[in-house]
């Protein structure tokens, strides 16, 4: 799996990059973005971060969606 974050959306509170850090990363424009692969080590802290995002603009891609082998 694989978050992702709509930029439009996304108000950069940087909630989910303090929730999820190894995933979540702030982007040159201020925007967060998912800069690692969604595991079962940090898949927990991931749905707390699409779960507390205030614009939900966090949602999960499986990889078999975006062509990728799993
Ligand atoms: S929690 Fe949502 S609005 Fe806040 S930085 Fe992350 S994606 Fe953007």
């Amino acid at each position: 799996m694989r978050a992702h974050v709509d930029q439009e959306l996304c108000i950069g509170c940087g909630l989910c990059t303090s929730v999820a850090p190894d995933v979540f990363a702030m982007n040159a424009d201020g925007k967060a973005e998912a800069v690692a692969d969604t595991t079962d080590a940090n898949g927990e802290s991931v749905e707390q971060a699409i779960e507390g995002c205030p614009v939900r603009a966090i949602s999960q891609i499986s990889k078999t969606q975006t062509g990728e082998q799993p």
